[in-house]
């Protein structure tokens, strides 16, 4: 950030050297003024004073010399700065020869104090140069006046022309004056305008940069590329020859490069990835962790990297940024020209970019690592909840199988009351190993274990398995139908999956229907197989369609619900249909019933082709 006295000198000086560049200019329109103007008075003189040739002559003469000098000193460039100084030289030399005349012909007070008079008012509006110039061509006037008014003839007292060039010389004077202060405020004014929308340009291309920096680590999160991605967009928005993110590695305490973004050979990349930087390396490590920001503007700068490293790289300049996690540097990012001719010094807005950059990484690196933690987390859950529910199966197998000894009389025959005990032990038993077999189908879908496995399937054999496994589940008001297709006894899937599917749908409309019909159709339809469950239940409200597929959600979740279940059944049977690339829709209407329809593809065994239903 520049000091404002820093500031105000260098607007200062700006506006010198445009005052001089003024001047110049000026003095030349200026000097074709005077000399038109004087030439007029010279072709009108010898008129009414024809005594005066030679003198008006020789006098123009030295007048045209004083503004040739003029020109000439106003045309080379080392002598512009000098235009404040020169033209009211010229000027005060042109008054003199003005005055000088008047002497030489003994002219009238009057009159010469009006030549200087309008001399003196023309340099004014003409030449904005300050009032020290143009206090030193009133004072050349007024002192050459003076010297010269024992020559002159006078009608009236020499007083009255010398008040009123003395007039114009001091009201010329506080006009320059008044006149730079204002040119000077106006040119700051501009000035700052200017440079505060260059600003504001500047920061709009940061904020661009960096909006393109967070969306690129965003879209590429804990992807393997990510950090390449930003050293790309790095050389891009610093307009530098390459880029590269070294990254913290604790086994062999030293930063290694991770990424690189550059144009040049893989030789180099090679070079680069060799790279080992510890913290007693060099110079540049040890400041690394004190600064935000470490510019080598040079090569002739080896007080950070030795000249040597920067030849051997290839590099001619560089900026290198510290990755700070929790105050820790965990990487750094480097930043540099080597291909091109370019150079440092970097820009300011280079400096922010690069600080940008490194924040935004530092950022993604660590939630890319917090991502990772929780897929290791999820990992470890997902093994702990399949352990537990396999561990569970077998008791629970134990229990169920007993309580079907019982049932069956093998210990002895049971009284009406035991008997109907014995039932609700194992249609609880039977309803766990349910929930726990539906906790370990998801857990293998979670954990991505979950094959496709695929083989011939017989859906009117898998449908009477299901029918014989919920006969419990069927109501007494309630008429559970199965309608196969012939077509759909001989296709080619994955069983298991097809069975789960069915078992869910069919389980789900058996729970929710106390009376009427719950009824199922296969068919196979140009490559797909389609399962219809059609039932005349409690039903779905509209609003409540589009969250039944999600993981545990049930439309009634309250504790006094009439139906059991965790919410589990139709979220495992959206993600079997995923893996098979089928698809669910769902028509219902509160009270009335609902129909769940499947369709997923299927190779159909030419042996089984039909349509006919059987029952
Ligand atoms: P749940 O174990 O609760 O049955 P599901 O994922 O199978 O879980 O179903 C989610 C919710 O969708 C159920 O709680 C129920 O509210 C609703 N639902 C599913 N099938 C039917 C149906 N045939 N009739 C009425 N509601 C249903």
């Amino acid at each position: 950030m520049p000091r404002r006295e820093d500031e105000g000198e260098s607007l200062a000086a700006a506006y010198r050297d445009e005052t001089s560049r003024t001047v110049r200019r000026r003095l030349l329109v200026t000097m074709a003024c005077f000399l038109f103007f004087v030439g007029i008075a010279v072709a009108l003189e010898p008129r009414f004073h024809p005594e005066r040739g030679t003198t008006l002559r020789d006098n123009f003469v030295l007048e045209l010399f004083v503004c040739a000098v003029g020109l000439a000193l106003s045309g080379p460039r080392r002598l512009w700065p000098w235009s404040t100084v020169i033209a009211p030289l010229v000027c005060a030399g042109l008054a003199l020869l003005m005055l000088r005349y008047n002497v030489l012909v003994h002219g009238q007070a009057e009159r010469c104090a009006m030549f200087q008079v309008s001399l003196l008012s023309g340099v004014f509006v003409l030449l904005p140069w300050g009032w020290p110039s143009q206090l030193t061509v009133a004072v050349a006037s007024i002192a050459g006046f003076a010297a010269a008014a024992s020559h002159l003839a006078a009608s009236d007292a020499l007083i009255y022309p010398a008040l009123s060039l003395v007039t114009g010389g001091v009201t010329t004077v506080l006009g320059a004056f008044f006149l730079d202060r204002y040119r000077y405020d106006a040119f700051v004014r501009t000035a700052l305008l200017s440079r505060a929308s260059e600003q504001q340009q500047a920061e709009a291309e940061i904020a661009a940069a960096l909006a393109d920096i967070g969306h690129v680590l965003n879209a590429h999160l804990g992807q393997p590329d990510m950090l390449e991605q930003v050293n790309r967009l790095a050389v891009a928005c610093l307009g530098c020859d390459w880029s590269a993110t070294l990254l913290w590695d604790d086994r062999r305490q030293t930063f290694r490069v991770h990424a690189v973004a550059d144009g040049r050979n893989p030789e180099w990349h090679l070079q680069l990835a060799q790279l080992e930087l510890g913290w007693e390396s060099m110079p540049l490590m040890r400041v690394v962790r004190q600064h935000e920001l470490i510019e080598v503007p040079d090569t002739t700068c080896d007080a950070l990297v030795p000249a040597e490293v920067m030849r051997r790289l290839n590099v001619t300049s560089g900026i290198c940024t510290p990755i700070v996690r929790r105050g820790d540097t965990i990487g750094i990012l480097a930043h540099g020209h080597g291909r091109s001719a370019r150079r440092g010094p970097w820009s300011a807005k280079q400096r922010r970019l690069a600080l940008g950059i490194a924040n935004a990484t530092a950022i993604a690196l660590e939630n890319a690592r917090l991502i990772d933690d929780l897929q290791g987390a999820s990992r470890l859950k997902s093994e702990f909840v399949a352990t537990m529910s396999h561990e569970l199966r077998t008791p629970l197998n134990v229990i169920t199988g007993y309580a079907d000894l019982l049932a069956e009389g093998t210990f002895g025959v049971l009284s009406p009351d035991l008997g109907d005990t014995i039932a609700r032990i194992r249609q609880s038993a039977f309803e766990l190993l349910d929930l726990v077999n539906a906790t370990l189908d998801l857990g293998r879908l979670e954990a991505g274990r979950e094959a496709v496995d695929v083989g011939p399937v017989d859906v009117q054999e898998v449908c009477a398995e299901v029918d014989r496994e919920l006969e419990t589940l069927v109501q007494p008001d309630v008429t559970l139908r199965w309608l196969v297709a012939p077509a759909a006894r001989d296709v080619v899937t994955d069983r298991m999956k097809v069975k789960t599917i069915v078992k869910n749908l069919v389980g789900n409309a058996l729970k929710f229907t106390t009376n009427g019909s719950v009824e199922v159709r296969a068919a196979v339809e140009a490559g797909r197989l389609t399962l219809a469950v059609r039932d005349t239940g409690i039903g779905i409200a509209p609003a409540d369609l589009p969250v039944i597929f999600e993981m545990f959600r049930q439309v009634d979740s309250s504790s006094t619900r009439r139906f059991g279940g965790v919410g589990l059944g139709l979220h495992i049977v959206k993600r079997l249909l995923d893996l098979l690339g089928g698809t669910i829709t769902v028509q219902s209407t509160p009270r009335v019933g609902s129909l769940f329809s499947v369709s997923l593809p299927v190779a159909e065994r030419p042996a089984a082709r039909g349509s006919r239903l059987a029952s």
